[in-house]
């Protein structure tokens, strides 16, 4: 096909898995990665001489339908009751006109796997027509029992409905295509025990927000506290409230929830002795637990400083989300990486690089598609212009600079 590329060249190329290649090569074949190495003077279909060449960067939390609000508020629970009226007033054709303008900018700033919590499977089409791998996860609210049963309902029947509509013969297991559906139980202080229980034993894919505010822990340990008032003031309290623990870890070692995949968003305040829950496992079959920092989002909340730091001493994969744009000013995974490399000079830059591809492919269990460039993966790919010079690590060049991403190819094509 005439669009297809078969050569791509860049002054520098990034592997993740590999060191980094000078004016380097990489070859593609039915929208696979054929061979990477050095250019050598050879012609090519597609040259980045003030580039490089990136995996396809992995956003593994977003909400695409969120846009801009009008709220300067970092208290975060002020923040949430802004981010409630917005969505009150918002229409399914608005809701749909924000996720594909989202969708689109995420791509364009070198997306290739996106995982999206949304309302009712509300962006489940527009990812599936778009050059992207995406997790669509239904979020599921509701702490009084009515408000559960109703949300579940709906979520369980609009995911088979879309399985059906597309003849998708995978069942449960949600694996087919380039997108997925899950399920997000939205968070703790938000979302019945019963709720993530029948959500764990669904086996789609699941995300969830955990340990995100002092109040959530404060909620579950006492029942009372901010969190309760705000609940309350919405209507959402329900008396006969039954958590699955009274910490949030209890939300991913529990019967049931403890041999299943989460990804979890935030997760900042995690008590210590809950990190090695997220260490890579040996057993490429065992759960994987994997923590979406969203560093712009944490840092406009005032938050504790995140725990991002020991988990990856740990051996836990940390990976990268942009959440929202109601909460953080673009979908751009590599712009979250350059605000953590402001705030943490001493985090190396191929570390930086790695949760921001490898380890979120690894979170969505894609690791052998996709998230490195390497021979027998999915050419997806982000270049990103970098600046003339020449540092001793030249991963430095694609965070100490703000120079854009120029192109995004997927499955070999670019997009
Ligand atoms: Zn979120």
């Amino acid at each position: 096909m005439s669009d297809q590329i078969r050569t791509v060249s860049a002054r520098w190329i990034f592997p993740v898995e590999g060191a980094p290649i000078e004016r380097g090569m990489i070859v593609i074949a039915n929208g696979l990665i054929e061979s990477i190495g050095r250019r050598d003077g050879r012609s090519v279909d597609r040259d980045f001489p003030d580039a490089s060449l990136v995996p396809g960067f992995v956003n593994a939390h977003t909400h695409l339908e969120l846009t801009p609000i009008a709220c300067d508020e970092t208290d975060e629970i002020r923040w949430l009751q802004s981010v409630i009226e917005h969505r009150r007033r918002s229409t399914p054709e608005s809701s749909a006109a924000a996720i594909a303008a989202n969708l689109a900018q995420a791509i364009r700033l070198g997306t290739t796997l996106i995982g999206d919590v949304t309302t009712d499977f509300a962006s489940a089409n527009i990812t599936a027509c778009a050059p992207v791998r995406s997790f669509v996860y239904s979020e599921l609210l509701g702490l009084k029992h009515e408000r559960g049963v109703e949300t579940t309902r709906r979520a369980w029947e609009i995911a088979e409905r879309l399985e059906a509509e597309r003849g998708d013969d995978s069942g449960s297991s949600g694996v087919r295509g380039d997108r997925r559906l899950g399920f997000s139980p939205h968070a703790p202080y938000s979302t019945a025990g019963w709720i993530y229980r029948k959500a764990a034993a669904s086996g789609r894919p699941l995300t969830t927000h955990l340990a995100e505010t002092p109040e959530e822990i404060e909620l579950l340990r006492d029942r009372s506290g901010r969190m309760r008032d705000f609940l309350e003031s919405i209507g959402a309290w329900d008396e006969n409230w039954a958590p699955i623990g009274s910490k949030p870890s209890d939300y991913l070692k529990s019967e049931g929830l403890d041999r299943v995949d989460w990804i979890v968003a935030h997760g900042t305040y995690l008590q210590k002795t809950d990190f090695s829950l997220f260490s890579i496992p040996t057993d490429r079959d065992d759960p994987r637990r994997s923590i979406a920092y969203c560093p712009r989002t944490h840092a406009r909340f005032g938050h504790a400083p995140h725990p991002y730091r020991r988990i990856l001493e740990l051996g836990g994969a940390v990976c990268i989300g942009t959440d929202g744009l109601s909460s953080a000013a673009t979908l751009g995974v590599l712009d979250e990486l350059r605000f953590v490399r402001r705030i943490d000079r001493s985090l190396e830059c191929e570390t930086l690089l790695r949760m921001g591809t490898l380890n979120g492919a690894w979170a969505f269990r894609l690791d052998r598609e996709t998230g490195s460039l390497t021979p027998g993966k999915s050419a997806d790919i982000a270049a990103v212009a970098i600046p003339d010079r020449n540092p001793s690590d030249p991963h430095e060049l694609l965070f100490d600079s703000d120079r854009p991403v120029v192109a995004t190819m997927f499955r070999g094509r670019f997009v």
